[in-house]
């Protein structure tokens, strides 16, 4: 890990140097979403006592016991996602808002749904005041989706579900993807999820994981 503690922050070496030591050699090669990865200002997404930490390649802590994820996996379930600019997407679990920013980034409107409050008040404040409008964030139990507002054309989970949802998958259009952390409570296989143009479904793991988790009616229990 790089020692930056009696450095001034300088944002743009920091993201520059996560992106080409630990990124781009784990496999992120898309372009937009490197430069996505370097545009969106991580250090704002976290408690300011933090900064520093911003740009290191690991999760950290936003309060109410949940995480801001790691920013390979941020950039490795964008990457699988291969947003387009006309995508409509469903995030369950908003957290800091982070990847919402991310997501907002390279697609046409994002709708994100969080389950505690203080958190979805402090992401409202912060991405509105980043001027981002194209994100709908709502509090409420994520494992329902967004009946109302679906079909989806992409859905990214952000927390631990204990099996592929059929509810999410109900409102995932055809053509369309999902990625989702599946397996137990502490330790998950990211998996990308493509529903093909005839509605049938093929599953491929991505990599080991491992997410707080998703708590809900079709998740895990409080
Ligand atoms: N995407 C977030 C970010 O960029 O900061 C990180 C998400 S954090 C790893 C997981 C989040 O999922 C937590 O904020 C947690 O409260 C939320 N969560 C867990 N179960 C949920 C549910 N059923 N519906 C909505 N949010 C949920």
């Amino acid at each position: 890990m790089k020692e930056v503690s009696n450095m001034v922050f300088d944002r743009e070496k920091e993201a520059d140097y996560l992106i080409e030591n630990e990124l781009i050699p784990a496999g992120i090669t898309d372009k937009k979403v490197l430069a996505v990865m370097r545009k969106v200002q991580r250090e704002k997404f976290i408690p300011a006592s933090l900064k520093e930490k911003a740009y290191g390649n690991y999760p950290l802590p936003i309060g109410e016991n949940q995480t801001i994820s790691q920013p390979y996996i941020v950039a490795l379930m964008t990457q699988a996602l291969a947003l387009k600019p006309e995508d409509k997407v469903l995030e369950v679990g908003t957290g800091s808002g982070y990847q919402a920013a991310i997501l907002a980034e390279l697609s046409s409107v994002v709708y994100s749904i969080e389950r505690i409050k203080t958190l979805l008040d402090r992401a409202r404040t912060n991405l509105y005041s980043q001027g981002y409008n194209n994100i709908y964030l709502i509090l409420g139990d994520g494992t329902l989706g967004l009946p109302d507002y679906s079909p989806f054309s992409k859905i990214i989970v952000t927390a631990a579900a204990p099996k592929v949802s059929d509810v999410l998958l109900n409102q995932l259009e055809n053509g369309g993807k999902m990625v989702v952390p599946v397996g137990g409570r502490y330790v998950q296989d990211l998996k990308l999820i493509e529903k093909a143009k005839n509605g049938r479904i093929y599953k491929k793991s991505l990599c080991g994981c491992r997410f707080v988790p998703l708590v809900g009616k079709n998740g895990w229990k409080d």
